[in-house]
């Protein structure tokens, strides 16, 4: 049997595979040193109880013959939850029929490449997410990883950096029949694109007549109102947008795992037809529904208790950020021209060390403070020079893992 040719084009070594493993080649010549670490995105608090409460209930009357339900009617979800997304979250910007739950947001940008198989091009951000570049080279849109560590062939790279506030300055670089990945707020620079910005965006994939793929899975960590949490709130956007999201970030359902994505009606494919049609038929043979379970846990944040408990969630993480903020901009950090960018509306907090190896100043803070960061390296060629920190860890770590950022000789 002879491997996909696609997934043979993968440069080897996630990069989270490689933090763990430096960490424990650290911690093994290293038992004494207790290490923390703000690396990985995955949350650390516990779940809230209205949601955890609501969740429990509902799995214990799936052990009884009056509660107990099987596969749900539609993939697509349950239609009270769909509702609730629509009007709680996107004050009624879309209708329930354009929402569709997922298990997570993750799982649906693999899914959604399927949609335009492999003769799109990727347009990504600059640092992104791995999973837009890795799952478009897995479906055939894109080739094999340069030898130059500059990133795949066959995806343009929109360098997102200080220089250019973190928005692209070139969006003419888009070509046509384009797949598009945005995520804003942003993984992993924290930056927010403001609705100008996103305006431009939507104004350039239409002319380009491509697709954004829009991530807003940081949406419920945005505090200052100006900043828009959806790409619906852009005219023009329902012609030339998807936004896939997620409960993971909000309310600590990354085990728990539940998302959602819209599709409008006004999307179609350049013959006219429907783009939510092709996704309902994908779907329906692909995925058989989100968790029940996991269900009544989202319905149960959409409420007004489930709101408070989301803002004091999201809260506490943000306290976090602001606090891995205020440590980065110590003497010791501001005298070796050290930069801190985001933080603010989204958690993470993106550091810029000019001139050095974002490697090197992992390996130096793992080894100095026994802190585990991540390498701005790993996240695309313009993510060099940066390390990015979470604001996902419990706030007395954070504390601790500050208290020795003070005494980094950067
Ligand atoms: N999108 C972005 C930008 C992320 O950073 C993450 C997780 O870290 C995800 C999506 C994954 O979300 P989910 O847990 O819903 O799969």
């Amino acid at each position: 049997m002879k491997q996909n040719e696609h997934i043979a084009k993968l440069s080897s070594g996630y990069l989270f595979p490689e933090i763990a493993k430096r960490r424990r080649a650290f911690a093994s010549a290293h038992p004494d040193a207790r290490i923390i670490s703000l690396g990985i995105g995955n949350t650390t608090e516990p779940l809230t109880p209205h949601i955890c409460t609501a969740m429990a209930q509902y799995a214990q009357a799936l052990g009884t013959k009056s509660g107990y339900s099987g596969y749900g009617d539609d993939s697509a979800g349950v239609m009270e939850l769909r509702d609730k997304i629509a009007q709680v979250l996107y004050n009624g910007a879309v209708s329930a029929g354009e929402v569709y739950i997922s298990d997570g947001a993750k799982c649906d940008v693999g899914r959604i490449q399927q949609l335009f198989g492999s003769g799109v091009t990727a347009v990504v951000q600059d640092p992104a997410y791995p999973v837009y570049v890795d799952g478009s080279v897995m479906t055939g849109a894109a080739g094999g990883a340069r030898v130059d560590g500059s990133g795949y062939e066959g995806v343009v790279y929109m360098p997102c950096t200080a220089e250019n506030q973190f928005f692209p300055s070139d969006l003419s670089v888009i070509p046509e029949n384009a797949l598009i990945y945005f995520c804003s707020p942003n993984n992993p620079t924290g930056a927010v694109a403001s609705k100008a910005q996103l305006a431009a965006l939507v104004a350039a994939a239409r002319a380009k007549k491509s697709v954004i793929i829009f991530d807003a899975a940081y949406a419920a960590y945005i505090r200052d109102p100006s900043l828009p949490r959806s790409i619906f709130e852009i005219d023009g956007a329902r012609e030339c947008a998807i936004e896939i999201n997620s409960f993971s970030k909000p309310i600590g359902f990354t085990g728990v795992r539940l998302g959602w994505t819209v599709v409008p009606k006004e999307l179609t494919y350049e013959d006219g037809s429907s783009v939510a049609r092709s996704w309902e038929r994908l779907t329906n043979t692909i995925f058989n529904g989100a968790s029940n379970i996991a269900q009544q846990g989202g319905l149960a944040s959409l409420s007004a208790e489930g709101q408070k408990e989301t803002r004091a969630l999201t809260d506490y993480y943000l306290a976090n950020a602001r606090r891995i903020r205020e440590a980065l901009s110590q003497s010791n950090f501001s005298a070796a021209g050290v930069e801190v960018y985001g933080g603010d509306n989204a958690p993470y907090v993106w550091v810029r060390f000019p001139g050095r190896k974002s490697w090197d100043i992992f390996d130096r803070l793992l080894c100095e403070c026994h802190v585990v960061c991540t390498p701005g390296a790993g996240f695309g060629p313009a993510g060099e020079s940066y390390i990015r920190f979470s604001a996902f860890g419990h706030q007395e770590d954070v504390a601790e893992a500050c208290g020795r950022l003070a005494r980094f000789s950067v």
